[in-house]
């Protein structure tokens, strides 16, 4: 478009040999003589379209009665033409000869006031009329030329307007174009990092399965082992003890053989069940207020004699002052240092053991404004821990050495639950050892708000645990005290046995109930008769009548005298299940006789003296 429309301009911009005004001219050079002043054409229309020379005023149209026929000859009229501001002025016009679809027109002859009409020649008339009709013709193409210019700049302009138009409905297309693609290309990077994200989370889970499905195996692997190991000693003891020719001492040998494996399979039960409380999440921080010297007296006692037994003294120390009374979970804490003093008893065949406990800043790379932590490091004599284990030694399932299964016995998992439970008391644990020189376990835990707290030093923690034997011997003595009348519901008959023998051994009137039904009928007639039982033991899973339900009867019923529920259920939670029925206290199965009697005893002493 732009092409043709510059070649169009091009043949209009070629020069002109003779203009217009110049035919005009020369023709004017004819008729001066004639006393003719100035000429103009007059379109057919009427119109003046050009004047030479321009110095004279004309209208700009011409009242076409003045104008003369086309027929009209060679002698032109004078009439007035009024231009306006010289006033009216004598004209003459000529007709111009008409060619073939020209339009008409004149030749408008401007006169010298004094002038006549000029009378041309005929060759001077035919002369100034051609040359007339040259600028006519000169004009018509001025006019056309004007008319395509004009036509041209209309065509540049729409060209321009279409070349907007155009160019903005491509560019708005291009842009929409790029920005559709923009956006499908960001949705493709969205879906494929949506893809990878899913794929990446696919994957851990995958990883995660294949490692739980690992750690299981190794953990049945693990536990097939570890039970299966002390349930051979205590299969192949029992099964010995069956022979009559054994000797007194073999005897004894394997009774206590089979109650250290027996005690031992136990310790895996608990163990396992702690392990997996913790991986489900399950394992809660009880905090309440805790008396430390008695908490420390307790592990004390507990531990003692272990020690004794190995001739590797335990001492306690306090290091500087520590709070009496701290804010924690003693049943958790409790298991954390039997745990570690156990291990450091376990593993030391001479020198000691020794649990010192002190209040201490926080742990490198803790807020250095936090409170203080309270720190209880166990230290031995023992075997040591070479320093590429000590890492995986917290590890469940993870022992030092494979050859320590086999001389110590135990999971490995006492250290994993150790850290897990010292975590939950707001702490951690670690440990320095040498190998055969000893180990240092260190469990940091958070004491709570210790302000206004008493505190002790090591006489005083001394104190306590001196203190810490007595109770036993007064037990001890309690046990001598005959119990009373009690009545066991008890289902299988094994237990009953057992717990008939252990209760009898103790003094106590023992009458046996099969299940919960049967248990409640007695207890209540007993009641009416006046001669209630001094105690139950109530197993809580039994047939016909559960132990929680046969409780909750004798309650709703008015019976006031103690209960003491026994379960295998060791689960967190059984406990409290168990009270809320309404019994005063709880003993698990396996059953420690020790542990049952000094319930029982305690039950039975705090009735007296409630009813004192
Ligand atoms: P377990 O004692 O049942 O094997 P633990 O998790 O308590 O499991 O201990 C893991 C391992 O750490 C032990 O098998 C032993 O190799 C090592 N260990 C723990 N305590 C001590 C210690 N006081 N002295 C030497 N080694 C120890």
């Amino acid at each position: 478009m732009h092409e043709i429309l510059t070649e169009i301009d091009a043949i209009f911009d070629e020069p002109a040999t003779v203009d217009e005004s110049g035919c005009l001219e020369l023709a004017l050079a004819h008729l001066r003589r004639h006393g003719v002043s100035a000429c103009f054409l007059v379109a057919p229309c009427g119109s003046v379209r050009l004047m030479h020379p321009r110095t004279h005023a004309l209208p700009a149209r011409v009242d076409p009665q003045l104008l003369p026929g086309a027929a009209e000859p060679s002698h032109p009229e004078r009439v007035h033409l009024d231009t306006g501001i010289h006033g009216p002025q004598p004209v003459a016009f000529l007709p111009l000869p008409q060619e073939e679809e020209e339009e008409r027109g004149w030749l408008g002859l401007l006169l010298d006031p004094d002038a006549e009409p000029p009378h041309l020649e005929r060759r001077e008339r035919s002369e100034v009329l051609a040359l007339a009709r040259c600028a006519a013709r000169y004009l018509r193409l001025a006019r056309r030329l004007d008319q395509q210019r004009t036509r041209s700049r209309h065509l540049q302009n729409e060209e321009r307007v279409l070349r907007r138009a155009f160019g903005d409905t491509i560019d708005r297309v291009l842009e929409e174009r790029e920005q559709h693609l923009r956006e499908k290309r960001e949705h493709i990077d969205q879906l494929e990092r949506e893809v990878e994200k899913r794929s990446a989370a696919l994957r851990e889970a995958l990883e995660r399965a294949e490692q739980a499905n690992r750690a299981k195996s190794v953990f049945l692997a693990n536990m097939s082992h570890e039970i299966r190991t002390p349930m051979t000693a205590i299969l192949g003891y029992a099964e010995a003890l069956l022979d009559p020719s054994v000797s007194e001492a073999e005897r004894l040998n394997a009774v206590h053989t089979i109650r250290r494996n027996g005690q031992l399979l136990l310790d895996i039960i608990n163990d396992i069940l702690d392990h997996s409380k913790i991986e489900n999440g399950q394992m809660k921080a009880e905090c309440e207020p805790c008396d430390l010297p008695e908490l420390l007296s307790d592990v004390y006692s507990l531990m003692r004699a272990r020690s004794e037994a190995k001739g590797v003294p335990l001492v306690f120390r306090a290091q500087g002052a520590v709070p009496r009374v701290i804010r924690t979970d003693p049943t958790r804490l409790r298991q954390i240092l039997i745990n570690l003093v156990g291990n450091a008893i376990k593993f030391t065949d001479a020198g000691y053991v020794r649990v010192t406990v002190c209040l201490c800043p926080p742990a490198p790379g803790a807020d250095p404004a936090a409170p203080p932590q309270l720190q209880f490091s166990v230290t031995d004599t023992g075997i040591g821990i070479a320093p590429e284990h000590q890492a995986r030694i917290f590890d469940p399932f993870c022992q030092a050495d494979s050859s320590t299964t086999r001389k110590f016995g135990g999971t490995g998992l006492g250290l994993a639950i150790c850290r897990r439970l010292t975590e939950l008391l707001g702490g951690q644990i670690d440990v320095e050892s040498e190998l055969a020189v000893g180990s240092t376990f260190r469990a940091r835990i958070d004491p709570g708000p210790l302000d206004g707290v008493e505190l002790i030093d090591q006489p005083a923690l001394e104190l306590a645990l001196a203190s810490a034997a007595r109770p036993a011997a007064i037990e001890h003595l309690e046990l001598q005290r005959p119990i009373g009348r009690v009545l066991v519901a008890e289902d299988g008959p094994d237990n009953q046995r057992l717990i008939c023998f252990i209760l009898r051994k103790a003094g106590a009137h023992v009458t046996i109930a099969e299940n919960g039904r049967l248990a409640v009928d007695l207890a209540l007639r007993a009641l009416a008769d006046g001669a209630p039982y001094d105690l139950i033991l109530m197993d809580m899973q039994m047939p016909v009548m559960d132990g929680y339900a046969a409780t909750a009867e004798l309650r709703a019923a008015g019976y006031t005298h103690p209960i003491i529920a026994l379960t295998a259920h060791a689960m967190s939670g059984d406990r409290e299940r168990c009270l809320a029925t309404g019994c005063n206290e709880f003993a698990t199965k396996p059953i420690d006789r020790a542990d049952l009697l000094a319930k029982i005893h305690r039950i039975l002493r705090a009735r007296e003296a409630g009813s004192a």
